[in-house]
């Protein structure tokens, strides 16, 4: 069995692994990869087309790789900016992705209330501040450019409003967006598979395709477990893709981290003001290591159970460790 379970601190709940692929058979659409990618690919192509017969192959366990492993924050940040993207995109794009973000967020919202998945979704927003001066010219050029466009839910604060927000005397300006949720990433893609499998999604865990290839006018998957062949088939192994030659060259994995506290006092939680299980993100102009924009995230959910202080989870996949398996 997988050690999924220590690769990340929301993996640790208690979950039963499904079955894996037994044996051969043929399908409309093969889904590689059990992430938030594979998974809402399978749940929208079976809610548009009941009949599609769908089989979703994932190597370990749902929500082993990033999906898993994150942050947790529902957000409109897509990568970059609003500043940067106006410059790479132009106003029209900016604006048209940073509102379907925002739709997504509400979606997925709207996702786990129907489907009643228990994941502590949240819809409280995400405080980004500068935490020291040099961070300043950034959070106010993000506030204008959202203003420019047009784009709803944002605020400034200053330095006296951010500080009665969270107690932190770092805290130089912020911008509140009200387009944020807070949740347990593990919780939600096991909802999804849930989800999926009620709506006729063959989910096969425990499954590693080990090559995939067309042939004819279909795609070829062969596993250990057997072949899927199929008119249709979504490569959704996110970093891990670097271990499929026809699009590894256009994959640079990269990995990055969560990191959690212990569960704070009612006495601490008091000194440092951080109500209401709001997101919050600073900016760093640049990066030592990277010489890009860096970004600090955290959130103030709370903790109700045990785990190790300060301790690192995560891994965008990480090719080294994928590497020494291969
Ligand atoms: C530390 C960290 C923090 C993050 N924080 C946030 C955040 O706060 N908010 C946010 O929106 N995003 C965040 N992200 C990014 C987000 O987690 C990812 O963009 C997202 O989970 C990608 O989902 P995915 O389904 O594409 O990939 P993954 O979740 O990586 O899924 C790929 C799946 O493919 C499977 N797979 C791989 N190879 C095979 C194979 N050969 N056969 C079968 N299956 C295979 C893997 O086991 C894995 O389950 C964070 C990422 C990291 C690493």
């Amino acid at each position: 069995m997988s050690d999924y379970a220590t690769r990340s601190f929301w993996l640790e709940d208690e979950y039963s692994p499904g079955a894996s692929l037994d044996g051969d058979r043929s399908v409309d659409v093969a889904v590689i990869g059990g992430g938030f990618t594979g998974l809402w690919t399978a749940y929208f192509l079976k809610r548009a087309e009941p009949a599609l017969r769908i089989t979703l192959l994932e190597r370990e366990v749902v929500g082993y790789g990033a999906s898993g492993r994150n942050g947790g924050f529902a957000m409109t940040l897509l990568n970059r900016g609003l500043h940067d993207m106006v410059r790479a995109f132009g106003d029209d794009a900016t604006r048209a992705a940073h509102r379907a973000a925002a739709a997504s967020v509400d979606g997925i919202g709207a996702f786990t209330r129907a489907h009643r998945v228990d994941c502590h979704y949240e819809k409280n927003g995400l405080l980004c501040v500068a935490s020291d001066a040099s961070q300043i010219p950034r959070i106010e050029a993000e506030y204008r450019q959202a203003e420019r466009l047009g784009l709803e839910g944002f605020r400034f604060l200053d330095r006296a409003a951010v500080q009665a927000s969270v107690h932190s005397p770092t805290y130089e300006c912020g911008v509140r967006e009200e387009s944020c949720a807070i949740l347990n990433p593990a919780r939600l893609v096991r909802g999804q598979h849930r989800v999926a499998a009620e709506l006729g999604v063959e989910i096969c865990e425990s499954t590693p395709v080990e090559d995939v290839r067309a042939e004819g006018r279909r795609v070829t998957i062969r596993t250990p477990q057997g072949i899927v062949r199929a008119d249709q088939a979504v490569l959704a192994t996110n970093a891990y893709s670097v271990h499929f030659p026809p699009i590894q060259r256009y994959v640079a994995p990269i990995y990055s981290y969560i990191v959690l506290t212990e569960p704070l006092t009612p006495a601490r939680w008091e000194a440092i003001g951080w109500a209401g299980r709001k997101a919050s993100r600073t900016v760093a102009p640049t990066s030592t290591t990277t010489g890009r924009p860096a970004t600090v995230a955290c959130s103030s959910a709370a903790r109700t159970r045990r785990t190790s202080t300060a301790r690192a989870s995560a891994h965008n996949t990480i090719a080294a460790r994928m590497s020494s398996r291969a």
